[in-house]
């Protein structure tokens, strides 16, 4: 293990609030009477049901599909009966459409569940293929298709495999309690990624906050020379891929590049624990660890959720809401996306479900920008926030991309550093989408 606190230029130090539930440790969730699994949890093309209303599934059974090759199929949490295939509001704030099942509340396993042999006698190719038969996509939030990043170009030549334990995201704990209690299974998914990659070296980075957790992935990690626990210095946003790369590796990737670029790929310790399970019980990933944490819940806790329960029933399962609920977030304050009710179920990258109190969301209203340049300072991309809330407020967002708007990886640190309360990174993602909706039209 290197002892050095290794970190990144810029970034900030927000209230870490993750006394809350670090202690929690992870506790099944209910199984409940009817779950609702969207056909698009992760980025890419969305599936097709491959199951018919009335139809009777069982746990592990694949219900969604597509043939193109970014995308990650969709498998029943609970046995039971298919009730409806509809469109629902997804908590990623998009309108999907989503398959319907009543449980019968028996967890019945399908046949298709089965284990795939020891990893020593799988090819690396039988490794990705699982991978994706699995239906498994990054558990850090992204939710990007797990075998899509296990296929690099034959130009791109992987010498390094990291795998991310920062969680750097303030109030969750959920691969802080994965990395102390299923310490074995991640680097067991870790040895297969690098298997599947062809690669001999890898690391695993935790944010020094987590001693118990280095702990527990140094002692798993004993007999495994080839891995390497990286400490890395608590500080927002380490988690960030190339961020992480950064501190470990000394490897820049370039502006708009990927870690492939620099010989890396970067997965998740939930996404390296997922992996372990598909190999070793042929379970395909219906299932995750969420925080519910945050001053407006009576008893934060981590639970093992099944895809599709309702944000409203798990918290539930914490004791339910005290008075003053300002906000409920899926994922961590600084990156996580705002719901507007508890009636969206838990998907594939649901790391948290954060329950704001209305003291904490409440702000005074926003100043004029008074030039302190704090947002430059502390942007961990070296962009210019301000120019770019300017610009975007003209409606000159062409422009916006002379100021490298790609780069930014949407962090939120330079909105929570800005003394004028501007609304630097909604800005941006609002210039974001006003281009992407015009490189459509025009592709059209
Ligand atoms: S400009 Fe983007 S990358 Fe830089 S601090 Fe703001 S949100 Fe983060
Ligand atoms: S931090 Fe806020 S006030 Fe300071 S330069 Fe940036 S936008 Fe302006």
């Amino acid at each position: 293990m290197k002892l050095s606190n290794l970190t990144f230029k810029g970034g900030i130090h927000p209230p870490y609030s993750k006394e809350l539930s670090k202690k929690a440790s992870i506790e099944p969730c209910i199984v409940p009477e009817v779950v609702v699994i969207p056909l698009s949890q992760h980025i890419g093309a969305p599936c097709d049901p491959i199951v018919k209303i009335g139809e009777a599934v069982k746990v592990g059974q694949k219900i969604g599909e597509s043939k193109s090759f970014v995308s990650a199929p969709v498998h029943s949490s609970v046995s039971g009966v298919v009730k409806k295939i509809e469109e629902i509001d997804s908590p990623l704030g998009n309108k999907t459409k989503a398959v319907v099942i009543e449980s019968d509340g028996k967890n019945e396993v399908s046949e298709e569940v089965k284990p795939k042999g020891n990893l020593e006698d799988l090819s690396p190719e039988e490794i990705v293929e699982i991978v994706k038969e699995a239906g498994i996509t990054g558990q850090g939030g992204a939710s990007f298709p797990t075998h899509v990043k296990l296929s690099p170009p034959p130009d791109k030549k992987i010498d390094t495999v990291i795998l991310n334990g920062a969680e750097c995201e303030p109030y969750l704990t959920a691969d802080h309690r994965l990395m102390v209690e299923e310490s074995e299974s991640i680097v067991y998914g870790l040895k297969a990624i690098m298997k599947a990659v062809g690669v001999k070296k890898g690391y695993i980075g935790i944010e020094d906050n987590k001693p118990d957790a280095i702990e527990a992935m140094m002692k798993a990690s004993a007999n495994e020379p080839e891995i390497e626990i990286v400490s890395l210095e608590t500080k927002y946003p380490q988690g960030d891929e190339k961020r992480l790369i950064d501190a470990a590796t000394k490897r820049q990737v370039p502006a708009g590049g990927l870690p492939m670029d620099v010989g890396v790929i970067v997965n998740n310790v939930g996404t390296a624990d997922a992996i372990a399970k598909a190999i070793k019980t042929g379970m395909p990933l219906v299932e995750r660890v969420v925080t519910i944490t945050g001053d407006a819940v009576v008893t934060p806790k981590n639970l093992m959720v099944k895809i599709g329960t309702s944000f409203k029933e798990v918290v539930e399962q914490c004791g339910g809401y005290k008075e003053g609920l300002g906000k409920i977030v899926m994922g961590g304050p600084m990156m996580g996306n705002a719901q507007f009710t508890d009636n969206v179920p838990v998907v594939k990258g649901t790391s948290g479900i954060l329950l704001l109190s209305e003291k904490e969301v409440s702000a005074p209203p926003m100043d004029p920008c008074m030039r302190c340049g704090r947002c430059v300072y502390a942007c961990p991309v070296n962009l210019q926030p301000t120019a770019l809330e300017k610009l975007t407020s003209r409606e000159r967002f062409d422009e916006t991309e002379k100021y490298h708007i790609w780069s930014c990886i949407e962090c939120g640190t330079c909105s929570y550093v800005c003394p004028a309360r501007r609304p630097l990174v909604h800005s941006i993602r609002v210039a974001k989408k006003a281009l992407s909706d015009k490189q459509k039209r025009e592709s059209k």
